[in-house]
């Protein structure tokens, strides 16, 4: 006999097991498949609890052999078996065991459900709360529209009975949405209502309510309309509506005890009790606040026990029995206090974990926050790695193109210093470049007290060649005269064009014989170019030879002494080499 089945005592007094009643469609039955068979008990827990309870023990005999998330399935069908019986120790133990450890969420989100409704009749507020929680946090992965539509009762349920209506009457619209039956809309309805009246947003009580109750009716659901009707009640007597509460009580009353659920039965008594005293019908009013006791769960402090010891002390007291008054006040005062206490200590339960899990998620939030810039950090690291590379890019490049043209610098210096030493026709030392070259030669010459000679080269007739084959030809001889020169010219030997068509090679570490044998060999090849190169052009030089042994080492002198030899090789008739101060040496070719 189940005088108390599976309803929730919080206040809010609602039944968990109604609301997850049999909406799933049975399956055919098969005898040997476990799945099918615990989807068929599923099904009628309610409406044929005897078979139910039959197919849980076949399952249970076999239970070795099922499939861990079947025997999840399995334990959670007893939770429900054993709440529906009323025993709630092992309901809830079973229940939040399934809620931990199923596989499949929508098997945790139902246990989980009624491991909240179970904990709540336990008075086991705080951990109703943490487990209602993490349920919220589940469900937006839950699809199944039954186990959310259980899940939102269940959060309605438990926010209605700690007096926050706010959230009830969000899970309680939330539930409308779930499941479209005219059975589960009764139901949802009755937490709407229940949530908007204690919200004060029900425009017009009266009517809401009797709405609400005429949609219960239609559908059968003879216990919501019952549970609406004792809200309407609740409304009726705010307003002093003593005979509209008696009317409306008195002809639903024997509905209400044939649903066996105390909690609603003795709210019922309660009110008529307080109703009667109020139209001042003294005997009916003692008669129903002693049933309002007597329809109570022993040990249970609700309102109507604490509103009926009340008024019990009051009729006692009027009727000048002081005795019977005193038993009931400290009877009243003692239940008020278990009342207010248990009232608290949901309240109590309800901010503590609202602050707990505040404290988690800015934890949390915190954590994220310090991951999101360590994150930052490590991009912003990437980045300056990154920046650093192609900073490094930049500056090779930068080193390259500088070097590049550090080179090009290099070499166009090195152009223009040729340019600057070098004569443009012949490419031989300019006359600048052959003076400071030839000085220091002599230079060293002198301090390792060498010989040197200086032969001075000068074409013949070189404007007769101009003047009869051109100016270009006559360039064309002064490249040839100077390429046959070359021949004869060693590296230590300095060389250069001093005239337009006069040259300069100084010989260093040289006597005079091999000074005047060098010139010749150059007038040799000077001479022959007429018969080679150029047939037709006649080419000679004449050469004047000086000596540092004779002139010293200083080049003005030497070039003087040479240059008077040069002259005096011209007037011997030309190509031919003079050599000395006074004309010794003389070679005419
Ligand atoms: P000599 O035998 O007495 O030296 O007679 P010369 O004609 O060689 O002497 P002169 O000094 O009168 O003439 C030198 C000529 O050289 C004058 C000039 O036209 C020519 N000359 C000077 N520099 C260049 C040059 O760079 N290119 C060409 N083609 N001719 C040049
Ligand atoms: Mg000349
Ligand atoms: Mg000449």
């Amino acid at each position: 006999m189940h005088t108390r089945p599976f309803l929730l005592a919080m206040g809010g007094l609602l039944l968990s097991a109604a609301l997850a009643g049999p909406v799933r469609a049975q399956p055919p039955a098969a005898a040997h498949d476990p799945e099918a068979l615990l989807e068929l008990a599923d099904g009628i827990k309610t409406t044929d609890n005897a078979r139910f309870v039959r197919l849980l023990d076949q399952l249970d005999q076999g239970a070795s052999r099922l499939p861990t998330e079947q025997l999840w399935y399995l334990r959670y069908l007893q939770a429900w078996e054993a709440a529906w019986i009323g025993d709630y120790p092992k309901a809830t133990t079973l229940a939040m065991a399934v809620a931990d450890q199923a596989g499949d969420i929508t098997l945790r989100a139902r246990a989980g459900a009624t491991s909240v409704n179970m904990l709540g009749l336990g008075h086991r507020y705080t951990e109703a709360f943490v487990r209602l929680d993490q349920l919220l946090r589940l469900l937006p992965g839950v699809t199944d529209r039954q186990a959310r539509y259980q899940v939102e009762s269940e959060a309605a349920q438990l926010y209605g009975g700690t007096g926050q209506y706010d959230l009830a009457a969000d899970y309680a619209n939330r539930m409308t949405k779930e499941l479209s039956s005219a059975a589960a809309q009764c139901k949802a309805n009755y937490f709407v209502l229940h949530a908007a009246y204690h919200l004060g947003k029900l425009a017009a009580p009266e009517q809401d309510f009797r709405a609400g109750i005429e949609r219960c009716t239609k559908t059968g659901e003879r216990l919501f309309a019952n549970v609406i009707r004792g809200d309407l009640a609740e409304y009726y007597l705010s307003q002093g509506r003593a005979g509209d509460t008696i009317r409306l009580l008195e002809a639903n009353y024997q509905g209400v005890k044939l649903d066996r659920y105390r909690d609603l039965i003795s709210q019922f008594d309660a009110q008529l009790a307080q109703a009667y005293d109020l139209a001042g019908n003294t005997g009916r009013a003692r008669q129903y606040a002693l049933a309002a006791l007597e329809s109570s769960i022993s040990g249970e402090y609700t309102r109507p026990l604490v509103d009926a010891y009340r008024l019990l002390y009051r009729i006692e007291q009027k009727a000048g029995h002081y005795q019977a008054a005193l038993a009931f006040l400290e009877k009243y005062m003692a239940a008020d206090k278990a009342y207010l206490d248990d009232v608290s200590a949901k309240a109590l339960a309800y901010q503590m974990v609202k602050q707990e899990v505040r404290a988690k998620k800015a934890d949390f939030d915190a954590l994220a926050r310090k991951n999101q810039i360590l994150q930052l950090q490590q991009a912003l690291d990437r980045k300056a790695v990154e920046a650093s590379r192609l900073y490094i890019a930049v500056l090779a490049l930068g080193l390259l193109v500088i070097g590049l043209w550090l080179l090009r610098l290099k070499r166009s210096q090195l152009q223009f210093m040729r340019m600057a030493q070098c004569d443009s026709l012949t490419g031989i030392y300019n006359r600048k470049h052959f003076m400071s070259e030839a000085e220091h030669a002599l230079y060293h010459a002198a301090r390792s007290a060498r010989s040197g000679c200086l032969l001075l080269i000068d074409l013949d007739h070189f404007k007769l060649t101009n003047d009869t084959y051109g100016h270009a030809m006559g360039d064309q001889v002064l490249r040839r005269a100077v390429m046959a020169c070359q021949e004869f010219v060693r590296p230590s030997d300095v060389f250069g064009r001093l005239g337009g068509e006069e040259f300069g090679v100084l010989l260093p570490d040289c006597g005079l014989d091999s000074g005047i044998e060098r010139a010749e060999s150059i007038r040799r090849a000077i001479a022959a170019l007429s018969e080679r190169e150029d047939p037709g052009i006649p080419v000679s030089a004449s050469f004047g030879v000086a000596w540092t042994d004779e002139s010293g080492y200083d080049l003005r002198q030497l070039l003087m002494d040479a240059d008077h030899a040069l002259y005096r090789a011209k007037r011997a008739g030309r190509n031919c080499v003079v050599a000395g101060k006074q004309g010794e040496g003389v070679v005419v070719a």
